[in-house]
């Protein structure tokens, strides 16, 4: 068990007052969010109703876009499922049950949607990244939709140890590529390195992590 599956270490980051409160708390930070929950919910209910549905295996694969037919972004999905599949067929299997919808979508970037338990992968980065690239992209929002079923969820003081678990389990899967032959691991290992020094996740407008990866 790490750092962020680790009930016991959710509030050390936090004083022992603030801990005694810690229901307070979380019930005072639903209840702020309460209108961009509301809105979050009818944007994934709307997506998942109008977008272009199909199954793969396990999964619910979902094309928001209408595109060209060479066009195929969720080939790629597949492609990329694949792979974590041949490297890992452990977390292949997690990814599946934690995860089993995938959307594409033009968006600011990957991101897990909580309310239909969706993995979001932006088509600007699926257009423009490598099968490994969007394996990691995957990776990632699995670990949020895992500790999400944990009931784990991304409260303000408890985010960055969750992103540091994500990238922890990218990286993880970039020593994979490395060791089937992929070519620019080093780099892309350098990147998710670096990426925690820049907390994404406190910007008022996500630009998107992936914007700046190799
Ligand atoms: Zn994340």
């Amino acid at each position: 068990m790490d750092d962020a599956t680790n009930p016991r270490l959710w509030h050390s980051a936090v004083p022992n007052r603030a801990v005694k409160r810690s229901g307070f708390r979380k019930l005072a930070f639903w209840f702020s969010r309460l209108p961009s929950i509301a809105w979050q919910t009818a944007l994934e209910h709307r997506a998942i109703r109008v977008a272009k549905r199909q199954r793969w295996r396990e999964f619910e694969l979902f094309d928001y876009e209408v595109l060209e037919e060479e066009q195929r972004p969720i080939a790629k999905v597949v492609e990329a499922l694949l792979l974590i599949e041949q490297l890992d067929p452990r977390r292949y299997r997690r990814i599946a049950h934690d995860v089993p919808r995938i959307l594409v979508a033009r968006a600011n970037g990957a991101r897990y949607w909580f309310v239909t338990n969706t993995c979001l992968l932006d088509l600007n980065e699926l257009e423009r990244d490598s099968t490994g690239m969007t394996a990691l992209a995957i990776v990632h929002e699995a670990i949020h939709a895992r500790l999400a079923r944990q009931g784990i969820f991304s409260w303000p003081h408890l985010r960055y140890r969750i992103e540091r678990r994500c990238v922890a389990e990218e990286r993880t899967l970039v020593d994979l590529l490395r060791h089937a032959g992929w070519e620019g691991t080093e780099k892309v290992a350098a990147w998710l390195d670096s990426s925690l020094q820049t907390p994404w996740w406190a910007q008022k407008k996500s630009l998107g992590r992936r914007r700046n990866s190799p």
